[in-house]
């Protein structure tokens, strides 16, 4: 099969090359600002239509293709930019459903089979979608399990999931048996590179081996892979990829029967964003190839200084052996969260996790510089954990309730709860506490969890009250 028509350009163009060409994309645009126009823009703003900028529809096919040569796809590779690694993974499912359930109108409730460590992008899908989600455990590498994900497979079965890699421990699934096992049963495979796909390709350059996690492995249909993660676009670019045009003809949507015209939208959105779609052309094209591989190779070896680092301190360890530049970091003998904290009141920011408890690192360029002085606190924050004792504390459930609230709260969160409960209880109280102090304070009936984050973000969401 011939290549992807456009590929990603070995060596990255200049600044003035990008800007002139885009200069000449833009000559068969619909003239917006001069008054002849009276649809799609309202000027002023940013509001743009692929149909009435062709430059736009250009950058976006171009930049589909790149990542479709990235991922090792044909020609026959077909895919849109979507506004971020969600609504990417909102279509896989969405667009599985629709393809399969034509094929079998008998399948009245489709399911997916999909690992636990799946972005919970794919629940919400579930959720949105009325698609059932059967979890199924991974192995003790934290990849996913093609015996129990196969045994899990039903006749109500549409998709199954793989991650290249997932984001907890940073480890690709066995995509090839995920692949076989797929074709085998005919169903469709969606391969998570959200974090991943904008990566992998360029460590693989820089001469680090992984695990396949493209359209080279038989049985992979659709890919999602963010644009504004290690693509280093700006934020809301993502793009999904299918193998073929038939399987993408799910993803559409045709109305035909609005007074207001016959509408066609390819993906969620209605109206969407161009910045973001120039701004990841713009990069791929800027920084080519050559420009990728050598910040991947920067950030691998960061990577691995972290991962030999972390290994290193004695009651520490990072999780499985991760594929690329992000991680979870545990402990068997202490509290990994108490570890957490000290390393929060040191001014570092990791997200906690669960399943294990851990903490998660994701690396990028910037912290090659950081490298020794993040090993130099955390050997100090595990040395403060060993003696770090619960025992004054006055009810054990409390603390468990708040173990289990800590763990999902990404960190940002988790230190402005703790920054309120500092200014409650006074300065001496240790962070965990603290957190606990401020959380219980404010949270007068003690509901489920779910029940207590979802009150939160609805208090997050809101316009902050004066200070009084
Ligand atoms: C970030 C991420 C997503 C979700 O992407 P958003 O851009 O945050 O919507 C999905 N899967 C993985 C593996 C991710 O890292």
């Amino acid at each position: 099969m011939p290549a992807p028509k456009v590929t990603i350009p070995v060596k990255g163009k200049t600044k003035k090359e990008i800007f002139s060409e885009m200069e000449t994309f833009r000559e068969n645009d619909v003239p917006w600002q001069d008054g002849r126009a009276f649809s799609l823009v309202f000027y002023p703003g940013e509001e743009v239509n692929p149909t009435a900028f062709p430059s736009l529809r250009k950058m976006e096919t171009e930049v589909v293709s790149m990542a479709a040569g990235l991922m090792k796809g044909d020609d026959q590779v077909v895919g849109n930019m979507t506004s971020g690694g969600t609504e990417s993974i909102l279509l896989a499912v969405k667009t599985a459903r629709e393809y399969f359930t034509t094929k079998h109108p008998d399948i009245q409730e489709p399911e997916m089979v999909l690992p636990v460590t799946a972005h919970p992008a794919f629940e919400k899908a579930a959720y949105y979608f009325n698609v059932k989600p059967i979890h199924i455990p991974v192995q003790e590498d934290k990849r996913a399990d093609p015996v129990k994900m196969q045994e899990a497979i039903t006749d109500n079965t549409i998709l199954m999931v793989g991650s290249a890699p997932a984001y907890p421990h940073g480890v690709i699934d066995p995509l090839s048996e995920l692949g076989k096992i797929a074709r085998d049963n005919d169903l469709l495979l969606h391969v998570d590179a959200c974090v991943g796909g904008f990566m992998l390709p360029f460590v693989e350059k820089a001469g680090y081996e992984l695990p396949p996690f493209g359209f080279d492995v038989p049985g992979v249909t659709s890919i999602s892979m963010d644009a504004h993660k290690y693509g280093y676009s700006a934020k809301g670019a993502s793009v999904i990829l299918y193998r073929h045009p038939g399987i993408r003809r799910s993803q559409f949507f045709v109305y035909t029967d609005w007074p207001g015209g016959i509408y066609a939208s390819p993906t969620i959105s209605g109206t969407k964003p161009g910045g973001s779609i120039a701004a990841t052309w713009a990069v791929l094209n800027y920084l080519g190839e050559k420009g990728y591989t050598r910040i991947a190779k920067q950030v691998m070896r960061t990577t691995k200084r972290f991962q030999k680092g972390i290994n290193a301190i004695d009651g520490v360890y990072v999780i499985g052996d991760p594929d690329m530049s992000i991680m979870g970091l545990t402990s068997d003998q202490y509290d990994i969260f108490a570890i957490g904290d000290e390393m929060s009141k040191k001014g570092w920011h990791m997200d906690r996790q669960q399943f294990p408890d851990s903490l998660h690192l994701t690396i990028s360029r910037p912290h090659k510089k950081m490298v020794n002085k993040f090993l130099a606190d955390l050997q100090e924050a595990v040395a403060k954990a060993k003696k770090l004792n619960w025992t004054n504390l006055s009810s054990r459930l409390t603390v468990k309730m708040v173990q289990g609230f800590s763990r999902v709260l990404p960190e940002k969160i988790f230190s402005k709860l703790m920054n309120n409960a500092q200014k409650l209880g006074g300065a001496n109280i240790s962070g965990r506490s603290a957190a606990l102090y401020g959380i219980t304070g404010s949270i007068p009936n003690r509901g489920g969890i779910k029940e207590m984050v979802v009150k939160m973000m609805d208090e997050m969401m809101r316009v902050e009250d004066k200070k009084k």
